[in-house]
């Protein structure tokens, strides 16, 4: 059946091959195990997703011996990212329950004490990122004397990532009578400068030149202008589908403005990038991997850290700066054989960018076509949305917004100042027509009655307000909280004259 058997694997290996559940070897792992397993020191070019961990755990591990008690590692794998390293974790745990090695991860971001604590006990193989390992060294919690096979994955990123020096020192610090197996996506001439001579007398395994995409992998672009590209991708979602898909954005902040967005829409969705902890970016992956989480949007740190299989598509949400990087990004999709497509999103300003991806794959990217999508009804509608964004923003607008408001509430105010004084006039008028009635009615009323101490008899009525007719208008007013208009003058003073009277007498 697989053709496994015929690469001179053992069948510990063999047992551990079929619980990983693979058939066939992949390229990489029919070129690169009979190497391995030889003792040779191999330089692989192989283009992401190809199985190559599994290429250098399976024949390495297998003819490994085992540390002593407080002792190794044996074999040390050295990873540009954390994620790569529990992948690789992964793999050897699985060929582990057969070879009963003990399997050690360190990365950072994460405890030191653990990991101190598992390294004294004595390791078989240790899988490290560099920035880790040599602080671990630096503490004596490591040694590499007794390693008899080193891995370098991924060696062009650790480049990439300003490694080399720390890479450097790790070599340095193991035996030269080692093994050294070299593992890079892309391999250049300066590369090979600066890596050839940790390795000796090297076998070359190239599957993938410089510039390989996996041939399991269609990609297109679609031309948009940015403030288009929200919309656009939501469209991409609704008509290619959104089961397991990967959007690749410039910045961290970029991937999640659009994980926000998504969100909003109603997408399962999470963003993974370097601000995010070592735990929530696990969390995010398992739960990408076991379908709770459909869309994960990302940065390019991350482009070679997600192994999830079956990633349906990969949006380019921004063209990735660095041409090499296309390649890692749309490798997520078409793994191990499957088949995956890409999308990237171009704009005017990122035309010189395609230029130089589609220099370096040496072929020109087709154009994709959406049915369902008008370009131009989007475009007249993010111009619009734009224009009122920025008019919200521009100082002149927002100025000449505040003397307007300012303009009506100054108007507002003298209305009702001028309502106010309208109706107290008419209030004012309405009570010296009342008193000049009241008078009457009193004199009429005391003549008639002889009631001469009323108050109207003592001549005070021809005061403004001071009648009874008035009363109810009064209390009125004072309830709706306008004044009464009823000063009622020497009400108090006879009031305080009485008190002092009756104290007098007393
Ligand atoms: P890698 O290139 O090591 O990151 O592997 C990419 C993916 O391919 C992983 O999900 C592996 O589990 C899978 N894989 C590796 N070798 C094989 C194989 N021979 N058959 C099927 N899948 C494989």
């Amino acid at each position: 059946m697989s053709g496994f058997e015929n690469l001179g694997l053992s069948e510990k290996a063999l047992a551990a091959v079929k619980r990983m559940g693979y058939d066939t070897p992949t390229p990489v792992q029919e070129q690169a195990i009979p190497l391995v397993l030889k003792g040779r020191d191999i330089i692989a070019a192989a283009q992401t997703g190809t199985g190559k961990t599994a290429a250098f755990c399976l024949p390495a591990m297998d003819k490994l011996g085992h540390a002593q008690k407080g002792e190794g590692p044996l074999m040390l794998v050295v990873t540009p990212t954390r994620e790569l390293a529990q992948q690789i974790g992964e793999v050897a745990d699985q060929m582990a329950v057969s070879t009963h090695h003990r399997i050690t991860t360190v990365v950072g971001g994460l405890s030191y004490k653990p990991q101190i604590e598992r390294l004294s006990r004595g390791t078989d193989v240790l899988i490290a990122t560099p920035g880790r390992l040599i602080d671990l060294m630096d503490q004596a919690a490591v040694k590499l004397g007794n390693v008899k096979v080193l891995v370098l994955d991924e060696a062009d990123r650790m480049l990439d990532m300003g490694f080399l020096p720390s890479v450097k020192k790790i070599v340095a610090d193991t035996p030269k009578s080692r093994q050294t197996l070299l593992f890079s996506a892309t391999i250049d001439k300066s590369i090979q400068d600066i890596t050839g001579k940790m390795l000796r007398d090297p076998a070359t395994v190239e599957i993938a030149r410089k510039g390989d995409v996996a041939s399991t992998i269609d990609h297109y672009i679609i031309r948009v202008q940015q403030s288009v590209k929200p919309e656009l991708l939501k469209a991409v979602l609704q008509e290619k589908g959104f089961f397991r898909v990967i959007v690749f954005a410039r910045t961290r902040s970029r991937a999640d403005t659009a994980c926000r967005r998504l969100r909003r829409a109603g997408y399962a969705v999470e963003a993974i990038h370097s601000d995010r902890s070592q735990n929530q970016r696990k969390r995010a992956l398992d739960k990408f991997a076991n379908g709770d989480v459909n869309i994960i949007t990302a940065t390019d740190v991350l482009a070679r850290g997600i192994d999830v299989s079956d990633v349906d598509y990969v949006v380019n949400f921004d063209v990735p700066e660095q041409p090499e990087d296309y390649i890692h990004r749309i490798g997520r999709t078409g793994r191990a054989g499957s088949q995956g497509f890409a999308v990237t999103f171009v704009t005017p300003e990122t035309e010189s960018q395609l230029r130089d991806i589609e220099k370096l794959i040496k072929q020109k990217i087709p154009e994709m076509k959406l049915r369902d999508f008008d370009m131009a009804a989007a475009e007249a509608e993010a111009a619009e949305k734009s224009i009122t964004a920025q008019a919200k923003r521009d100082p002149e607008v927002n100025r000449a917004k505040r003397e307007l408001a300012n303009k009506a509430r100054k108007k507002a105010e003298l209305a009702a100042e001028r309502k106010n004084s309208r109706e107290q006039e008419k209030r004012n008028k309405k009570n010296r027509q009342g008193g000049g009635q009241a008078q009457a009615q009193g004199k009429g009323q005391g003549q008639q009655k002889g009631q001469g101490k009323g108050k109207n008899a003592r001549g005070k009525s021809n005061q403004p307000g001071y009648n009874q007719g008035n009363r109810g208008q009064q209390s009125q007013n004072r309830r709706k909280g306008q004044p009464s208009g009823d000063f009622r003058p020497g009400r108090a003073r006879r009031a305080e004259v009485q008190r002092s009277r009756s104290r007098k007498s007393r």
